[in-house]
């Protein structure tokens, strides 16, 4: 234990080693804040356990998993690593049901073409080049010659070619040749095409089933585990951070590693303990647990007389370290030389140049 007396002692040594003259009311005059340093880590395993009702369309083989007849009740896998994440799926004993789907065979209609394999499709289409012109100046795409051109289309004529329906000589259009229309190149004229939704099948791979005419029902348990990290690092703020840094290299902690639901031992110091045991409340779904922290003791100190400096005192490995440095105030006149220092360079820089 670290007591007021040892640390205005340790402090009053070290002014001597320095050379200082010590100040005589040294404990009426210091200030001491006690802080209490606790770092380390809690790591705990936490587990959730979940039950879903399970489709798979077709065949499935579950025999590799573990069955359960109660999920809270099955018990925890102890090979496995309590820090490493992992998922377990387990089958209810006894919900596995293999049916045989409704649709019988695996397929059902297809209803785009409502099982006929094709659909139908236009066996020719309007010529696109001659769509407001005649197709033939003299059958107009019927094959009889009802008249002879007239004067305007016989200046139409360039261009033309010859009929095939009526054979008249450089009166069709030479796109359809006189029919007016073309023939549709998806069907080639036959007035239908095969269906693209079942490629002429007639028949589609029932979705519920997946195609197989089978599906598999259980009930499935998951048990999952995830490791969860609480850091401790404590206080958060209020120690500078080279009097911790010091700590940590030279401090005499007291270390304490707890697994699971293991008791604080007796003799851990109050302090340790009050700062510990909020740590220590389980978790939600805590199936396991691993502490391992340090605390150490720390003393800051200020000395009316020393106002320019603060020590930090912490117990050492042979006796009470005490560590020396600038107390805020002294902080923050050495950073106003640096700045005067570095706004006389800017001038002396800019004045030179
Ligand atoms: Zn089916
Ligand atoms: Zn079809
Ligand atoms: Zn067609
Ligand atoms: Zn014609
Ligand atoms: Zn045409």
């Amino acid at each position: 234990m670290l007591s007021e007396h040892d640390v205005v002692e340790a402090v009053r040594q070290h002014i001597v080693e320095r050379g200082d003259p010590p100040p005589m009311d040294l404990p009426a005059t210091a200030r001491i804040t006690w802080h209490s340093l606790l770092e380390g880590k809690v790591v705990r395993c936490i587990e959730d356990r979940t039950e879903h009702e399970r489709f798979h369309a077709g065949h499935i083989d579950l025999s590799g998993r573990t069955q359960y007849d109660s999920l809270g009740q099955h018990p925890h896998d102890a090979t496995a690593s309590l820090t490493d994440a992992k998922t377990v799926k387990l089958v209810r004993r006894g919900s596995v049901k293999e049916q045989a789907c409704a649709c019988g065979s695996g397929k059902v209609q297809c209803p785009r073409c409502m099982g006929d394999g094709k659909v139908s499709c236009a066996p020719s289409t309007t010529c696109a080049d001659c769509p407001d012109a005649e197709p033939c100046l003299l059958c107009h795409g019927t094959g009889n010659r009802t008249r002879e051109p007239s004067r305007d289309q016989e200046q139409a004529r360039t261009g033309r070619t010859t009929c095939k329906l009526c054979g008249g000589l450089e009166t069709a259009c030479p796109a359809c040749r006189g029919h007016g229309k073309t023939t549709c190149p998806t069907c080639q004229g036959k007035g239908s095409r095969p269906c693209p939704d079942c490629d002429r099948a007639g028949t589609l791979p029932h979705k519920r089933c997946a195609g197989t005419g089978h599906t598999v029902t259980w009930t499935e348990g998951i048990i999952d585990r995830q490791p969860q990290t609480e850091d401790i690092r404590w206080p958060d703020a209020g120690v500078s951070f080279v009097a911790r840094q010091q700590a940590r290299e030279k401090g005499r902690w007291s270390k304490v590693t707890l697994v699971d639901r293991e008791a604080v031992p007796d003799g851990l110091e109050t302090e340790f303990k009050k700062l510990l045991l909020p740590h220590l409340k389980p978790s939600d779904g805590e199936i396991a647990r691993k502490a391992t922290v340090r605390y150490l003791p720390l003393a800051r100190v200020a000395v009316s007389h020393h106002s320019h400096r603060v020590y930090y005192v912490f117990p050492g490995h042979t006796a009470l370290e005490v560590l020396p440095l600038p107390s805020p105030r002294r902080t923050w006149q050495i950073a106003g030389v640096v700045l005067a220092a570095l706004a006389a360079l800017y001038l002396l820089v800019h004045l030179i140049s």
